[in-house]
């Protein structure tokens, strides 16, 4: 079975689904407890078919998704005090505030240790953590795009910059093809995850919409992109 990711824009909602081609006769829809919505359409379906007949059920699916939603473990909110757990790189670390030589922050013995000279806050711990996430942001998004930019070089399309800035609800993008931005958060996912989202970003170089091309080259480039994909959702949900 060869399979796509697609879009369908429901009013102001976006039903992300994968739809599989598969011998049956007729189409079924399924959302599953992770949020995924999976269509399994006969091989010869047009995509507006599959589209008018995902319209007609949206109203459904939408509700299904809803109901999932209210069993996803959502990390609570970080607040930055010892005994909680931040991740990086996909592990959580436990979170050690403590009196020490220099404000700083050091993973150590699988713990994040935060130590003070003075008096700790809260608000300084989130600083200091932050600014120790960029820090490995920045090294361990270059080194992934190092290792992602290898499959692409032989498309002869000229090599992007690579940016990072704070997005609302995206791990990266694609600007003007020349520069491609990473939210700094993305440091959290495991290794493989943020070398998922760089080349799905390096893909557009290629095809800048979500079209089947597009998922094409993606499966050449990294063939378990799916399974890296639910990863990182379910890591960072
Ligand atoms: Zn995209």
């Amino acid at each position: 079975m060869s399979g796509s990711f697609h879009y369908l824009q429901y009013g102001s909602k976006r039903i992300e689904y994968l739809l599989l081609s598969s011998a049956r006769k007729t189409l079924e829809i399924a959302v599953h407890p992770d949020s995924s919505v999976v269509v399994k359409a006969p091989s010869s379906s047009e995509l507006a078919a599959v589209e008018l007949k995902l319209r007609k059920r949206a109203r459904w699916i939408l509700k299904q998704l809803r109901y999932f939603q209210q069993f996803v473990p959502r990390t609570p909110e970080r607040r930055y005090i010892s005994g909680e757990t931040h991740l990086y790189l996909g592990r959580r670390y436990q979170l050690k505030v403590v009196k020490g030589e220099l404000n700083k922050v050091k993973l150590a013995r699988g713990a994040f240790i935060v130590s003070y000279r003075n008096d700790c806050d809260q608000k300084k711990t989130m600083a200091l953590m932050e600014n120790w996430y960029s820090q490995k942001a920045l090294q361990h998004f270059n080194n992934s795009f190092i290792r992602c930019w290898v499959s692409f070089e032989r498309y002869g399309v000229e090599r992007p910059d690579l940016k990072i800035r704070r997005m609302k609800n995206r791990w990266g993008s694609l600007s003007n093809g020349s520069s491609i931005i990473l939210n700094p958060e993305l440091i959290k996912a495991p290794s493989e995850c943020i070398d998922y989202v760089v080349t799905h970003e390096l893909c557009h170089l290629l095809f800048n919409d979500h079209s089947r091309d597009f998922y094409n080259l993606l499966g050449s480039v990294m063939p378990n992109w799916e399974r890296i994909k639910r990863k990182l959702e379910f890591t960072m949900a």
